[in-house]
């Protein structure tokens, strides 16, 4: 067990298995910047399935016990199920879930990822609308992702869907959306548009934040407060007597960094501390090079204590400095 500056434990990696995406959400891979000129990771750079596995291993003495899939889109890695598979099965990773756009999950694909140890799905989907979604993502399909969520409770028993709320853009989806999935095993996340990388152009002013989403549903529907989980970073609700349940995530108006228990592991191997963090820690280093794999709990022993993120809160009150900020992209670092 280890701990940083403010006492947080190390139990939760995101893994970005790719920085490539086949949709371009406004919020996170805009399409005039991610276009035909982007330099994306070249495919030796990306660490093997044997490598992050290697990672895994390694990295759960100190107390890892979940370990996300993300991205960029992850379901664009090859066999997925393949380091599903090892995570579970060699690394021994209490669980492992994959956060996913959904477009590429057919049936087939959601059988092998169960049958290989694949505890959890969330999909990400901010509107039920052709329009709207075509604003937030010019590339969308969200017919076909809807399906997809019902194959997820078929094979999974749940699913985890997860709304980013713009202002003006997709708040008016906010009813609609939990009108289509209120009877479904279902927990609707409300995620607070955040200031994460250097191409979204963020602005205050286009968070719909948790309270005015909130307040929207309270028109319509008895929320009710379920129990907090520990570490969990959302605030569950019950819907009146309605399967589906809604969470919010705040971590703009409420940031959740005093329980932050999470690293997260670039495509190519850069460790990162939070979020929002321009400072990478190579770690390929250390697991694409045998002789150096000794030092690497010494390495990770100082980073981790060493570690005193807490963007989110210091946002809270001070205003993050734009000139001085080198903001690493969502799709690098994984969401
Ligand atoms: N491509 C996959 C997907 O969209 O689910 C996985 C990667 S994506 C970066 C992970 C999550 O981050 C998604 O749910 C997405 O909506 C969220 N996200 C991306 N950019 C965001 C932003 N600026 N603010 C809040 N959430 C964001
Ligand atoms: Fe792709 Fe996910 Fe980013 Fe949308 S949020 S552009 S689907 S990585
Ligand atoms: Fe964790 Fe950084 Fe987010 Fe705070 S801002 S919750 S430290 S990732």
């Amino acid at each position: 067990m280890i701990k940083d500056k403010l006492n947080r434990k190390f139990e939760y990696l995101r893994i970005s298995v790719t920085d490539k995406c086949n949709y371009r959400c406004i919020y996170c891979m805009p399409k005039d910047i991610f276009g035909s000129k982007y330099q994306f990771l070249r495919k030796s750079e990306l660490l093997s399935y044997e490598e992050i596995i290697k990672v895994a291993k390694t990295l759960k003495p100190f107390g890892l016990k979940k370990i996300r899939l993300t991205g960029g889109e992850p379901l664009l890695r090859k066999n997925i199920e393949r380091l599903i598979n090892g995570l579970k099965k060699d690394a021994l990773i209490e669980k492992v879930m994959i956060t996913t756009n959904g477009s590429l999950l057919t049936k087939n694909k959601l059988i092998a990822l169960k049958e290989n140890g694949l505890d959890s799905i969330t999909i990400s989907l901010d509107s039920l609308s052709q329009r709207v979604g075509n604003i937030m993502n010019p590339i969308n399909n969200s017919n076909f992702v809807s399906e997809a969520i019902n194959d997820v409770i078929d094979i999974f028993g749940s699913v985890k869907i997860n709304m980013v709320v713009m202002k003006e853009i997709n708040d008016k989806e906010i009813i609609p959306m939990i009108n289509r999935f209120i009877d479904k095993k279902i927990e609707l996340r409300f995620i607070e548009y955040m200031d994460v990388g250097e191409s979204n152009n963020w602005s205050l002013e286009n968070v719909f934040t948790s309270k005015e989403t909130k307040s929207i549903i309270g028109k319509y529907f008895n929320l009710k407060k379920l129990p907090d989980l520990i570490d969990s970073t959302s605030e569950k609700w019950s819907i009146d007597d309605h399967t589906l349940n809604v969470a919010f995530i705040s971590s703009i108006s409420k940031p959740f960094c005093s329980e932050c228990n999470r690293g997260r592991l670039s495509a190519n191997g850069n460790f990162y501390t939070c979020l929002f963090s321009g400072k990478p820690y190579n770690f390929s280093n250390y697991f694409r090079n045998e002789e150096s794999s000794l030092s690497f709990d010494n390495y990770f022993k100082q980073v981790w204590s060493n570690r005193n993120d807490q963007y989110s809160q210091l946002r809270l009150i001070t205003k993050p400095n734009k000139d001085k900020s080198n903001k690493v992209e969502m799709s690098h670092i994984g969401g």
